[in-house]
């Protein structure tokens, strides 16, 4: 019988919860620690060290204490905040959302409906006529366009022709912007991503590899 080896899921710093996610690389020798959240530890392991996980993070207690206090997170002040791949630092007032030079003023208790309610903006005010002129372009028609704030898709698009766009896309550039659109388009010819899929996407946007790596590359600061 084999015994499951045990990964702990949650460990107690100094009166603090730390969830704890793993990384399995098989040609690593030793564990590598992160912690990019607050109460988030994100370890790198080869497999055959899960047994000593507690261990190791008790021995590095006192960095991840220091990285824990380190991390900003989203809508704290000084962090980051994106707007057509430009970057604004996140200032704090009590007050609407206002976008002043290099600095974004959000209510620190309102941060995220701020946020959420100003991307939705941007995104109905541009989105709507770029899709209706790629759809143009490349011949098609569908039968609905729809936003919902999705931080896991940038769009997607159903067997009904209904195209659904993250108002997060105003994060990102116009040349990124055109590029998901036009993907989600193309998915109303190949509901897949086969090679027929691709080279209809390529038809139109050319450079679609080197935009999807900047945008993996610019999303990543997200
Ligand atoms: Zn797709």
């Amino acid at each position: 019988m084999f015994k499951k080896l045990s990964k702990p899921k949650k460990i107690i710093l100094d009166n603090i919860e730390f969830s704890i996610h793993y990384t399995v690389r098989k040609n690593m020798k030793r564990m590598l620690l992160r912690v990019q959240n607050r109460g988030e530890i994100k370890i790198s392991l080869p497999k055959q060290l899960f047994l000593n996980v507690n261990g190791f993070i008790l021995e590095h207690k006192s960095w991840i204490l220091e990285q824990h206090l380190l991390v900003v997170m989203p809508f704290d002040r000084g962090s980051s905040f994106y707007f057509k791949a430009q970057r604004y630092t996140v200032q704090h007032h009590n007050a609407p959302l206002s976008l002043i030079d290099e600095n974004i003023f959000l209510h620190p208790k309102r941060a995220k409906k701020q946020s959420d309610e100003f991307y939705k903006k941007e995104a109905k005010a541009y989105l709507p006529q770029r899709v209706e002129q790629l759809k143009e372009e490349m011949d098609l028609e569908f039968n609905g366009l729809r936003f919902y704030c999705s931080t896991r898709k940038w769009g997607s698009c159903n067997s009904k022709r209904v195209i659904t766009l993250s108002p997060y896309m105003m994060k990102l550039n116009d040349e990124m912007i055109d590029y998901i659109i036009v993907h989600e388009l193309a998915h109303l010819k190949h509901l897949n991503h086969s090679k027929e899929f691709y080279a209809f996407v390529e038809d139109f946007v050319p450079e679609y590899r080197r935009i999807q790596k900047e945008i993996n590359l610019l999303s990543s600061a997200f």
